[in-house]
C-alpha cells in the first residue's frame, strides 16, 4: 500500500509541472487519486491469492473479473470523492454532468484505467513489452489532445457555448435535415439592449460576466436537441430543430423574460461586489421555410428582426418579415426634406 502512493506521488509530482492548475485543486485530486489507487489496490489483494502462473482458463476469467472490480472502484471512488465536492461547492450548478462528468471524460477515464491494467499484466508476465505499452499511452495521449482541440476550436473560450465555427456547422447539417424531412426549423437572434451601458458602468470583467450569465441561462431555458452559440460580442444564435413559427415565439418569449428575470452577481470597476439585473434582450426570430431556404437568408432575416425590435423598442420577440413582404419606407427625415425642397 504504501507502494501504491509513492506511485501516484511521483506520478503526480511530474504531472504539477505539466497541468499548471491551481494548487489547492491539484492536491484535492492527488489525494482522490490516492484513495481510488489504495482502495483498488487493497481490493484486489484481498482477493488474492494470484498466482498467474498457473492459471487455466477458468482461472484467468477469474482473475480478470477482479481486476474490472478493482477498476470500478478506482474510477467509482474518483467520481464520488470528486463529483460530492463539486456539487457541495456550487449546488446550483449541479448536474448530472457536472458533477459524474461528461461521457467523454469518463471514457477516457476508463480506457486509462484499461491501459494501466494491461501495462500491469505484461510488467509481471513479460516485463520487456511494457515498452510497447509506452507507446500506446503516449499516441493515445495525443490522439485524446487532438479530440480536445477539435472541440475547442468549435467553443466560444469566454461563454463555453459553440462559437460561429461550431454553430454554423450544427446548423447547416439541421437545415439539411429539416430540408429533406420537410421539418420546419426556427432561428433565434438574441442581442442584449444597451449592453455597452454595463462596459461603461461596471467595467468590462463585469460585462464578462453578464455574457457568461446569459450563454448558461440560453442552454438552461432550450431544449438540449437546440444548438446556442455566440455570433459575436452581445449576439448569440439560438438554433431550434423542429420548430415552427408560434413555437418559436413562444421560445423567444421564454428566453425574453428570462432574461429580464437574471440577477448577476459580479464586480464593479472598483473591484467590489454588485448586481446587474433589470436587463433586457431583443430577439429577432427566422423559420425555415418561411423567411429562407439557406442559413445565410435565414441568419439575415432574424437580424433585420433584431433591429425591428430595437426600433419598437427593444426587450421584444419579432418575427421576421415573409420575403415578398417588403419593411415599410421610413417617413423621411428633416434633413432629406430640406435638401428635395
Ligand atoms: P443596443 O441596445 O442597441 O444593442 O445597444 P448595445 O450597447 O447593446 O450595442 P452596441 O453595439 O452599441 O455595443 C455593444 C458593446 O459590446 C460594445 C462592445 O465593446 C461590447 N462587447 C463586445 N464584445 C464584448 C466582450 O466580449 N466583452 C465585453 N465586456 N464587452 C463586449
Ligand atoms: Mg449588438
Ligand atoms: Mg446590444
Amino acid at each position: 500500500m504504501p507502494l501504491t502512493i509513492l506511485v501516484v506521488g511521483l506520478v503526480r509530482v511530474q504531472r504539477w509541472f505539466v497541468a499548471r492548475r491551481p494548487a489547492h485543486n491539484f492536491v484535492y485530486s492527488t489525494v482522490a487519486h490516492m484513495l481510488a489507487a489504495t482502495l483498488a489496490h487493497q481490493v484486489y489483494v484481498e482477493l488474492g491469492p494470484h498466482d498467474w502462473g498457473s492459471l487455466d482458463i477458468t482461472g484467468s476469467l477469474v482473475e480478470f473479473g477482479w481486476m474490472l472490480v478493482a477498476g470500478l472502484i478506482y474510477e467509482g471512488v474518483q467520481i464520488l470523492y470528486i463529483g460530492s465536492v463539486i456539487a457541495l461547492a456550487a449546488p446550483e450548478k449541479a448536474n448530472a454532468r457536472t458533477v459524474l462528468g461528461s461521457p467523454a471524460d469518463n471514457v477516457l477515464e476508463a480506457i486509462t484505467i484499461g491501459l494501466g491494467a494491461v501495462t500491469a499484466i505484461l510488467l509481471v508476465i513479460m516485463p520487456p513489452t511494457v515498452a510497447i505499452m509506452a507507446v500506446v499511452t503516449v499516441v493515445f495521449n495525443r490522439l485524446a489532445e487532438i479530440e480536445q482541440l477539435q472541440a475547442d476550436v468549435r467553443t466560444d473560450p469566454k461563454t463555453q457555448v459553440a462559437n460561429m465555427r461550431g454553430w454554423t456547422e450544427s446548423a447547416e447539417r439541421a437545415l439539411t435535415r429539416a430540408g429533406k424531412a420537410a421539418d420546419p426549423l426556427a432561428i433565434l437572434m438574441i442581442d442584449l439592449d444597451h449592453f455597452k451601458w454595463i462596459n461603461d458602468t461596471f467595467g468590462h470583467p463585469a460585462g464578462d460576466d453578464v455574457l457568461r450569465h446569459l450563454a448558461q441561462l440560453l442552454d438552461e431555458v432550450t431544449r438540449p436537441s437546440d444548438v446556442v452559440g455566440r455570433f459575436g460580442g452581445e449576439e448569440f444564435l439560438v438554433l431550434l430543430p423542429d420548430t415552427d413559427q408560434a413555437a418559436a415565439t413562444v421560445a423567444g418569449e421564454r428566453i425574453r423574460s428570462a432574461v429580464a428575470g437574471l440577477r448577476i452577481r459580479t464586480t464593479n470597476k472598483r473591484g467590489d461586489q454588485t448586481l446587474v439585473a433589470d436587463r433586457t434582450a431583443s430577439i429577432g426570430v427566422a423559420v425555415f421555410p418561411d423567411h429562407g431556404d439557406t442559413l445565410a437568408t435565414l441568419m439575415q432575416a432574424a437580424d433585420a428582426a433584431v433591429y425591428e425590435a430595437k426600433e419598437g423598442g427593444r426587450n421584444q420577440v419579432r418575427i421576421a418579415r415573409a420575403p415578398q413582404d417588403p419593411a415599410p419606407v421610413p417617413p423621411p427625415s428633416r434633413e432629406a426634406k430640406h435638401i428635395a425642397h
